[in-house]
C-alpha cells in the first residue's frame, strides 16, 4: 500500500481532475498522507506564469517524495515545457478520463476497499464536460484537452445525488466548455441538465463555473430562472470589450453582442467575468472600450488576466505589448472592478441572504456574493448585511 498526497495548479476542473486521481487512489487501498510515498501534482499552463509555478510544484514534490505524478493541461503540452524535472517526476501525458487509471496502475492498485471518496470541499464541484473544441487563438486548452466530449446525464445525476448524500449542500457544474455539454443519446442539453440536476432531492444550491456568452440563450435563461435551487450567478468571460480584439482573438461575438445578452440578466443575476489585458492587438483605445464594456454589462467582478503566449497557439509568437502597459491596464481593469464589487455589495446593506460558510467565518451568498459570518462551517444560514469589509460584506443571522 502507497501513501500519496495530491495537490493542484489552475482552474476548477483542474480541482475536479487532481480530485478523481484521489478518489482513485483511495478506492485502490492507498492512503492519504501529508508526508506520502507519492505525490500527485495536477497542473495548469494556461499562462507562462502557471506553467513556471507548476514545474516547481513538481520540483519541491520530488524533494519529499519517491516519485512524483506529473499531470493534468501542462503534462499534455508538446516540446520541451517539462524538459530538465528531477529523475523521479513522471508525466503522465493522458486525457483527464484516463489519467486516473494511469496513475493508479503505475502507484499499484489493490483492489476495490473504499467508496467513492467525499471531496474535501464543502461545495461539490461535478464535470460534466471536458475539452472545447473551438480555437480561440490565445489559448492552449484546446491543444492540452482535446475536443469537447460530455459526460452521460446518468453518470451525472449519479454523481450529483452520491455528492448530496455525502453532505454537500452545493453543487457546482463544471467543464472546459459547459454550454457544449450534449448526451445525444439521452437527450439532454444543459437547460435540461440544469433542470434535472437542480431537482435532486435534498440539494440546497446549484451553480454553474462559467459559461460562454454563445451559449446563453432563452432555453438557459428559463431553466436557471425556474429551477428555485439555482443560484442567481453566471461567469460569462468577456476577454474584451473590443471589436478588432474580439475577431483576432477569434472569440466569435461582439461586445454589442455580450451586452445585449446580458442586459436581461443585469436585474437579478450577480455577472462576473474574465477579460485579458495586452493582447498584441490591444491598444490604448480598445483597452479603454473594454473599460466601458465591463460597466455597461452591469458586471461586479473580473478576473484579470496579462496576456501571455502559449506554445502552439496562433498568437504564440506575438506579444508586442509591453509588460509595463500590460500591468498598467491590469491595475485599472482591477480597480474598475473592485469599485463595480463594492457598488453592488453596497446595495445589498440591509438585505437578507442565504450564506453557505465554506470557511471559518466566510461564505457566499445565494449569487455568490462573499459575506463574513459567524456560523459553523459547512452550514447555510439566513443572514441580514450589516456592512462592508475589504474581503466581503459582514453579515449577522437573520
Ligand atoms: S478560450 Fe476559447 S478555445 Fe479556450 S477553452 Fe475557452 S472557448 Fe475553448
Amino acid at each position: 500500500m502507497a501513501t500519496f498526497d495530491v495537490r493542484f495548479l489552475g482552474c476548477k476542473v483542474s480541482h475536479l481532475d487532481a480530485q478523481d486521481v484521489r478518489a482513485r487512489l483511495l478506492a485502490d487501498g492507498h492512503t492519504e498522507r501529508a508526508d506520502g510515498d507519492v505525490a500527485i501534482v495536477n497542473t495548469c499552463c494556461v499562462t507562462h506564469e502557471a506553467l513556471s509555478k507548476s514545474r516547481q510544484a513538481a520540483t519541491r514534490a520530488a524533494r519529499t517524495h519517491r516519485r512524483v505524478y506529473l499531470t493534468g493541461c501542462a503534462a499534455n503540452l508538446e516540446g520541451d515545457a517539462l524538459a530538465g524535472l528531477p529523475q523521479n517526476v513522471i508525466v503522465v501525458r493522458r486525457p483527464s478520463e484516463d489519467t486516473p487509471d494511469a496513475v493508479a496502475a503505475d502507484v499499484g492498485a489493490l483492489g476495490c476497499v473504499n467508496d467513492v471518496a467525499r471531496l474535501e470541499r464543502v461545495r461539490a464541484f461535478v464535470k460534466i464536460q471536458d475539452g472545447c473544441s473551438f480555437s480561440c487563438s490565445f489559448c492552449v486548452i484546446p491543444l492540452v484537452r482535446g475536443a469537447t466530449r460530455s459526460r452521460s446525464a446518468d453518470a451525472v445525476l449519479r454523481e450529483v445525488r452520491r455528492r448530496v448524500e455525502q453532505g454537500h449542500p452545493e453543487v457546482v457544474l463544471t467543464g472546459i466548455n459547459l454550454g457544449c455539454f450534449r448526451d445525444r443519446a439521452a437527450g439532454y442539453d444543459l437547460p435540461r441538465l440544469v433542470r434535472a440536476v437542480g431537482s435532486t432531492p435534498g440539494l440546497a444550491r446549484l451553480r454553474l463555473s462559467s459559461i460562454e456568452i454563445n451559449h446563453v440563450n432563452d432555453a438557459l435563461v428559463e431553466a436557471l430562472r425556474e429551477t428555485p435551487t439555482v443560484s442567481r450567478h453566471l461567469h460569462v468571460p468577456l476577454q474584451s470589450g473590443d471589436d478588432a480584439v474580439l475577431r483576432a482573438m477569434r472569440r466569435r461575438y461582439t461586445s454589442a453582442t455580450y451586452l445585449r445578452k446580458l442586459e436581461p440578466l443585469a436585474a437579478d443575476f450577480n455577472l462576473t467575468s474574465d477579460v485579458i489585458v495586452g493582447f498584441p492587438t490591444e491598444d490604448e483605445a480598445a483597452f479603454e472600450r473594454t473599460l466601458a464594456t465591463v460597466e455597461g454589462a452591469g458586471l461586479s467582478r473580473v478576473h484579470v488576466f496579462p496576456y501571455s503566449p502559449r506554445p502552439g497557439t496562433v498568437t504564440a509568437a506575438d506579444d508586442r505589448v509591453p509588460p509595463a502597459a500590460k500591468k498598467e491596464r491590469g491595475v485599472r481593469l482591477r480597480a474598475l472592478s473592485d469599485e463595480l464589487e463594492r457598488r453592488r455589495w453596497r446595495s445589498k446593506l440591509g438585505a437578507r441572504d442565504s450564506v453557505l460558510v465554506d470557511r471559518p467565518g466566510r461564505g457566499y451568498g445565494d449569487d455568490y456574493t462573499p459575506f463574513l459570518v459567524d456560523a459553523p462551517v459547512g452550514e447555510l444560514v439566513e443572514v441580514r448585511a450589516t456592512s462592508i469589509a475589504a474581503e466581503g460584506i459582514r453579515a449577522v443571522a437573520a
